[in-house]
């Protein structure tokens, strides 16, 4: 795989998703990725740079991060006011938060997200449309179902805690207990190290074995 480090790529688009959440699309460039792998970026000529999990599929021709704006966070409230033709300096990829090929189109997959963790898994889906999946997206609120319209039909599952909106009415825990996982079940599970940790509990008792659960923490 073609690593390339400390590129500048240029950002063609800045999609406002709620007050808080955007998505930078920039340049491809001819960065080759595995679906779940991350990206270490900051504005152009920053010393500061921040892990941004890809959002996009791998055979898309551009680059696109997902981003929430962390109060008191340094990158992530820069990183909200940029515009197309600004720049960013970006090395990568890295990570292995990814799908092993073998078993890609023979198994069941359960992703289990919070917040921006969902990235890995858009990426994912975009990748491989016939993917055998359900993603458990972990959020307070119902209009941070970020594009949930590019998931199929079905294996989106919003578990809001603050408003009724969502497909779910509580936490990830909650709608794991009430719908218990096959333990063969590849499991995947990305964003706060808290409900990473609650949910492992959960799908241990379930029966799921070490070897099947696979995390990324962000923070
Ligand atoms: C492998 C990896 C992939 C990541 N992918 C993404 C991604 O796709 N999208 C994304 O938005 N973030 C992602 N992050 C988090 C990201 O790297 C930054 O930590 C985040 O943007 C905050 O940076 P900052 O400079 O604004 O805040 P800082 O000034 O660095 O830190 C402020 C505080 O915010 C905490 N924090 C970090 N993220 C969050 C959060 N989401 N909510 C609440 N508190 C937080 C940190 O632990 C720290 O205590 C990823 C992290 C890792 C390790």
């Amino acid at each position: 795989m073609e690593t390339i480090t400390n590129s500048i790529y240029k950002i063609q688009q800045v999609r406002h998703l709620t007050n808080s959440t955007y998505i930078i699309r920039m340049e491809r460039g001819g960065m080759e990725f595995v679906a779940g792998q991350n990206l270490n970026l900051g504005i152009s000529g920053d010393v500061e740079k921040r892990d941004y999990s890809i959002y996009n599929g791998e055979k898309d021709d551009f680059l696109e991060v997902l981003v929430k704006e962390v109060e008191d966070g340094l990158v992530s409230k820069q990183m909200k006011s940029l515009k197309p033709g600004d720049k960013l300096e970006v090395d990568g990829p890295f990570g292995f938060f990814t799908l092993k090929p073998e078993d890609i189109d023979s198994k069941k997959y359960l992703f289990i997200a919070s917040g921006t963790g969902v990235a890995p898994f858009h990426s994912i889906a975009q990748s491989h449309p016939n993917l055998n999946f359900k993603l458990i997206h972990g959020i307070r609120f119902s209009n941070e179902a970020y594009e949930k319209e590019h998931y199929p039909s079905g294996r989106y599952v919003s578990c809001v805690t603050k408003d009724d909106k969502g497909s779910f009415k509580g936490r990830v825990t909650d709608y794991l207990k009430a719908n218990p996982v096959d333990k063969e079940t590849l499991c995947y599970l990305c964003g706060n190290v808290n409900m990473i940790y609650d949910a492992f509990d959960v799908l241990k008792d379930q029966g799921v074995s070490s070897g099947n659960l696979h995390a990324e923490v962000y923070f």
